[in-house]
Parts: C-alpha cells; sequence; structure tokens
C-alpha cells in the first residue's frame, strides 16, 4: 500500500494547522486515544496515518488472523459433536470472508467513523518538529504540513514484524505476520520461526487451511513463554498431534533462497528455501513466516533517545505521559502490552488524562492510573489459552505469597458443549487479600471465560465472596466452582 498518496475529506488546509490533539497513528490506539480526548467537549483532533485508518489489527493482524482461524475451529468442534456430519472447509469462501474483514485493504469506512466522530484525518508520514508540534510529509502534489498541537500530542504509531540478522534471511524475502494474515497461495512446507502467539495461531490456520508440513522452529524450550507451562504442553501437544512439527531449542543459522521474489503480500515468494538449523537435518521449505516478535516504529519520529527504552520503545508513566504535560505514547508503541484491547484501555486513560489537564482538573481519581498486571490475552489456537494478570512464576518472582490451585474443565456443562471438550485452568491467588491475581484457561473455545476472571483479578474480589458467585448449571463456567472450592481449602489449610 503506497504511503502519503492523499489526503482525506475530513483535512482542513495545507499550511500551519492548529488542533488540540495531535494523534500520530491512524491504528486503534490512536483512533481511540483521539476520540477519548476530545469526546463531549469543543476540543479538536487530527490523526496522521501514513498506511491504512484502522492499523495493523484490521488489515494485517487481529481481524484476518481470527477470520482464519475460527472456521477451522468450527469444523473441529462439528467433528466431535455426534450428530453433526461436516464436510472439511472450502479455502476460497474461507478467504472471502477473510477479505470481508479487511475491506480488501480499503479504509472507507475507518474515515466514516472519524467524520463522525468530529476528527480529521491527515494522510502522510510524520514526525515530531519541535514542542507540540508535527510536520507531516505527504507524496506531492500535497507536500509537508506542520501541526500544531495546544493540548497534546499522542505517539500511537504501533509495530513491526522484526527480522532477526541471521544470514541469508532478509534475503530469502520471508514471509511476516503480513503475509500470513493476507494469505492467497498456501505453501505446501512451511518453516515458521518463532514460537509466540502469531508462530502458534499461524501454524493452527496454515494447517486447517492445506499446508502438509509445518515446522515450528523455537529458539526456546517451550511455545509461549509468557503463558502458565500446563497451557504452553497443551498447545504444543495438541499441535504435534495435528501433524506440526515442533523443534525446540533450535536456531536458524543461515538460509539459503537462490529464487526469492516479491510477488506480494500472502504470495510464496519465490522457489524453495533452505533452513541450515543447528543441531538439526537441514530444512528445505517452499515458504518461510518469520514470527520473531515487533519491533516499534519509533526510529525517525523525531523523539529525543531519553525517551526510548533500549527496546526501541516510548517510556511512559501510568498516565500514559512520556514528557511534560503534553507527549503521550498508547499501544503497542509504549511496549506495555502489544494487544489491540490494551492499546484501546490504555487510550481510554491517556483520553481522560489529556481531557482533564485540559479542563484544569486534578489527575485523582482511578481512571486517570494504568492498573498494572491486570493484561488479558487470549491466544486463538486449539486449544485457546486465555490468561488475565500474573502466572504462578510471575506472583513468586514479584514476592507475593500465593497458592496455585488448578481444574480440569471436564465439568457438566463442556460435556454437552462438544463431545471432545478438554483442558485445565488455573486460579492464583494471594493470601494476604485472599483474591485472584491471576487466572489461566487452556482448552476448547475458552476464551469466553476470561471477562469473568479479568472482574474478579481488577476488583481483587476474596475467594470467600466468589463462592457466592454462582455459575449456571450447565455451562463451562461450573470449572469456577472447583477452583474455588480448592482454593478455598488451600488457603484454609495455609497449604
Ligand atoms: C498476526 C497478528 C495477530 C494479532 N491478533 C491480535 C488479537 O487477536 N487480539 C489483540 O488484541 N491483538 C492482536 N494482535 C496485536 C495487535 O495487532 C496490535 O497490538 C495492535 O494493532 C496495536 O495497535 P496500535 O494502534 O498500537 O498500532 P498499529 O495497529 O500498528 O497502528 C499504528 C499505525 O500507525 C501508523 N504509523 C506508524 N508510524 C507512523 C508515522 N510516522 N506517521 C504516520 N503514521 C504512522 C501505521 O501505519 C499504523 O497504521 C495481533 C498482532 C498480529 C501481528
Amino acid at each position: 500500500m503506497a504511503a502519503n498518496e492523499s489526503t482525506s475529506g475530513t483535512d482542513a488546509s495545507s499550511a500551519a494547522d492548529e488542533y488540540d490533539v495531535v494523534v500520530i497513528g491512524g491504528g486503534p490506539a490512536g483512533e481511540v486515544a483521539a476520540d477519548a480526548a476530545i469526546a463531549g467537549s469543543d476540543r479538536t483532533a487530527i490523526v496522521v496515518e501514513r498506511e491504512l485508518v484502522g492499523g495493523e489489527c484490521s488489515y494485517w493482524a487481529c481481524m484476518p488472523s481470527k477470520a482464519l482461524l475460527v472456521p477451522g475451529e468450527i469444523l473441529r468442534g462439528a467433528q466431535h459433536m455426534g450428530g453433526v456430519s461436516a464436510n472439511g472447509l472450502d479455502v476460497d469462501a474461507v478467504f472471502t470472508r477473510r477479505n470481508s474483514f479487511t475491506h480488501d485493504y480499503d479504509d472507507s469506512a475507518q474515515l466514516d467513523w472519524a467524520e463522525q466522530a468530529g476528527i480529521a484525518i491527515a494522510r502522510g508520514d510524520a514526525r515530531l518538529s519541535g514542542e507540540r508540534e508535527v510536520t507531516v510529509a505527504s507524496s506531492p502534489p500535497h507536500g509537508e504540513r506542520t501541526l500544531r498541537a495546544r493540548q497534546a500530542v499522542i505517539v500511537a504509531t504501533g509495530s513491526a514484524a522484526s527480522i532477526p540478522g541471521t544470514p541469508g534471511l532478509a534475503e530469502a524475502l520471508p514471509w511476516t505476520s503480513r503475509d500470513a494474515t493476507a494469505l492467497r497461495e498456501i505453501p505446501r512446507r512451511i518453516a515458521i520461526v518463532g514460537g509466540g502467539v502469531v508462530a502458534c495461531e499461524a501454524a493452527t490456520w496454515l494447517r486447517d487451511l492445506g499446508s502438509e508440513e509445518v515446522t515450528l522452529v523455537v529458539r526456546g524450550r517451550s511455545l509461549l513463554s509468557r503463558a502458565e507451562p500446563f497451557a504452553r504442553d497443551l498447545v504444543a501437544d495438541a499441535l504435534r498431534e495435528r501433524g506440526v512439527d515442533v523443534l525446540f531449542e533450535t536456531d536458524v543459522r543461515s538460509v539459503h533462497r537462490p529464487d526469492a521474489r516479491d510477488t506480494g503480500h500472502g504470495r510464496i515468494h519465490g522457489g524453495p528455501a533452505t533452513l541450515d538449523l543447528a543441531g538439526g537435518e537441514p530444512l528445505v521449505v517452499d515458504e518461510i513466516l518469520v514470527a520473531a516478535g515487533r519491533t516499534p516504529h519509533t526510529a525517525g519520529l523525531g523523539l529525543d533517545g531519553s525517551l526510548l527504552d533500549d527496546h526501541g520503545y516510548v517510556r511512559t508513566d501510568e498516565h500514559t505521559t512520556a514528557a511534560g504535560e503534553w507527549l503521550y505514547a498508547v499501544g503497542d508503541a509504549n511496549g506495555r502490552a502489544p494487544l489491540t484491547h490494551m492499546g484501546k484501555y490504555q487510550a481510554r486513560v491517556c483520553g481522560d488524562v489529556i481531557a482533564a489537564r485540559a479542563e484544569g482538573r486534578p489527575l485523582d481519581g482511578p481512571a486517570f492510573r494504568l492498573r498494572e498486571n491486570v493484561t488479558t490475552q487470549v491466544v486463538f489456537t486449539s486449544p485457546q489459552v486465555a490468561w488475565v494478570g500474573l502466572t504462578e512464576r510471575e506472583a513468586r518472582d514479584a514476592g507475593l505469597d500465593v497458592v496455585a490451585v488448578d481444574s480440569d474443565i471436564a465439568v457438566a456443562g463442556a460435556a454437552l458443549a462438544r463431545d471432545d471438550f478438554s483442558g485445565r485452568a488455573r486460579l492464583v491467588l494471594d493470601r494476604g487479600t485472599r483474591a485472584v491475581v491471576g487466572a489461566t484457561f487452556a482448552g476448547t473455545e475458552v476464551a469466553e471465560l476470561l471477562h469473568a476472571a479479568t472482574v474478579a483479578v481488577v476488583g481483587t474480589v476474596p475467594v470467600d465472596d466468589l463462592w457466592h458467585a454462582v455459575p449456571a448449571y450447565p455451562t463451562v463456567s461450573e470449572v469456577w466452582l472447583g477452583l474455588l472450592s480448592s482454593a478455598r481449602d488451600q488457603l484454609r489449610q495455609g497449604g
């Protein structure tokens, strides 16, 4: 997608312009921050976007990835439901449905939303050119434009896939998450470098949609290093059962792809590639997907180096402020939690803080502070993994005196939901407050179990009160009964 091409209909002029709030980056975090900062007031905001308004999430990440994953999960559900017959996946129809979510890379619906919200949009590449000043470079004939912010500049520039410096890897033009989500040609053999969320989810949909040989090349000893160990093992076992080769403690020493070609996103980038693996046989594949972490879009933004951490993320305080009372950072750019919903959460806090400062109100309520240790995440593999707050290890490392209780998810409601329903759940409770500080669910369609746990964690609800939150029969939420019962026992026994 070419950048800097046009100026939207809501764009005002090409001269120096003043707005209350200038946002760099029109992804989910930038959009929500702009909206929250001006809502219910006569303040003005402009969002500068160099690609598509809606950001990575809408076109190359959350939306297309989930659109590619859900059909496989529905199929598995049908295959494991007595009395239901399933005929497999229609790959072209899956792609068509995926395209309906990415709107064929057309952001006009987002522009309509911005217009309705009273947010101006400028197309172009933005950088900070002074205090409260942003310069936007657009393609001719638009040229450069200077924006001045009366109240705030918000950095919401997101991140891009990192490509490790492995010899030959960049030259091989490997796929990144943008290719995997824009999937058009299905590689028969694919190596996925990485063991995190993107790697595990992509392995799932590539296998579902027809890749015959999927190999996960993982440097560490497990997948999903941030998850509870039992959840990591369930995902690895399930991938292996479905024919994915998972290679742990394996490094790619070099890559050789003599016929690498840029054929476009989601198409196979040329001829076969050979990966030289440390401690393993060479691996010959039709495509390589690099899913080895993200790099924030902060280089060249004009930010003082002292505002960035060692990885290039913008340092922010609990109010999302990066400098003075005018520079803020939200979303992937601040490195707090690279997830759409967490970026939007930060954006809501950021908007409230900007509004309060603009109106001379003190930041004295909980709405103005980011909470620590309340991150929620769902990994849409099969089984799914969903967690909130701290794992047992993280809680102990943080010096908390905790008990951890586990339960099988084989409750009455689960057995009715699907014949193959299985999984495991864990609560981590603080002995002092008797409240849940972390919860993990790993199993069939557990994503929707997460919010109840999130409410318990954020509300610091003691287990004796949770005991009165009765899950309806027969639902999967009945897993809470076993967990809370064990928690009460353990807290009573001091075990
Ligand atoms: C494959 C994949 C699947 C994912 N699935 C999920 C999921 O299921 N759930 C979830 O919560 N998260 C998911 N994520 C993470 C999620 O996509 C990101 O956390 C989210 O997009 C971050 O939002 P953001 O607004 O911070 O940044 P982005 O969405 O990256 O948007 C930033 C925008 O800023 C623009 N920009 C950057 N620099 C400039 C500049 N100098 N001038 C002008 N514009 C600029 C970019 O073009 C971009 O549009 C997934 C990520 C990947 C890769």
